[in-house]
């Protein structure tokens, strides 16, 4: 099924309140679309057309692959390939490439159809939190009830809120909310990594690490969007 935004319960991704409810936003689209384009796009000419001009990143190939059917996988890389071949080399192996072909190998590395996708999506999504912000009280304490906003994630909610899509007496509160969620959390990071430190000194054996024992971890997921990849050494 094409992924429709309109069926993301809003209300439910903040009824949760573990991590960034962006990021889970952004993990709910990510996975529909992963699952569309190795799945019902793949018969989608129009789609088709779009993902062998653009590719996919790192994470949503690796997405794909790991949970995509084989052959889906080998079809898009097939075409995509080949699309991409054409554009980024000289048509005789004794002639050097042309900054064309380096600007749109470049480019390639920069471009993903799940992520331009997403980030369209994300911005729908955001009106409706704005609007359900603006009206709904309860709403309101759901949202302020989050553990934190992603610094990513703050600036794109801050950005593009404004008088026009929400009701402008819930702004200073959601301004206040927002930057408690953000703010408040990074100050609550430099705290916890700081004291991490600190257990460090010989003086402080056996002291109590309060709440600063994966400091380290919660301080890299704020800043980048997401946990610590186990994956990489
Ligand atoms: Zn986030
Ligand atoms: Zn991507």
């Amino acid at each position: 099924m094409k992924p429709n935004i309109t069926t993301i319960p809003i209300t439910e991704i903040f009824e949760e309140t573990e991590g960034c409810p962006i990021c889970r936003m952004h993990r709910m689209l990510e996975e529909q679309y992963v699952e569309y384009i190795t799945g019902a796009a793949m018969m989608a000419p129009d789609v088709r057309v779009k993902t062998n001009e653009v590719g996919f990143c790192h994470r949503h190939f690796s997405m794909m692959v790991n949970t995509g059917p084989r052959l889906s996988n080998a079809l898009l890389l097939q075409t995509h390939i080949d699309e991409l071949r054409k554009k980024v080399f000289p048509k005789k192996d004794t002639d050097a490439a042309d900054k064309k072909m380096i600007a749109a190998i470049r480019q390639n590395a920069g471009t993903c159809y799940v992520c331009d996708r997403i980030e369209r999506d994300i911005l729908h999504l955001l009106a409706t939190v704005y609007v359900q912000f603006g009206a709904d009280h309860d709403f309101r304490r759901q949202y302020a009830d989050q553990d934190f906003i992603c610094l990513d994630h703050y600036a794109l909610i801050m950005g593009n809120v404004s008088k026009k899509n929400m009701d402008k007496k819930a702004l200073p509160d959601f301004y206040a909310a927002t930057n408690k969620l953000a703010h408040g959390y990074m100050d609550t990071l430099y705290d916890d990594v700081t004291h991490f430190t600190t257990m460090f000194d010989y003086r402080n054996a056996g002291g109590d690490y309060k709440n600063s024992k994966d400091a380290i971890e919660r301080s890299i997921r704020f800043l980048t969007s997401y946990p610590v990849d186990e994956n990489l050494k």
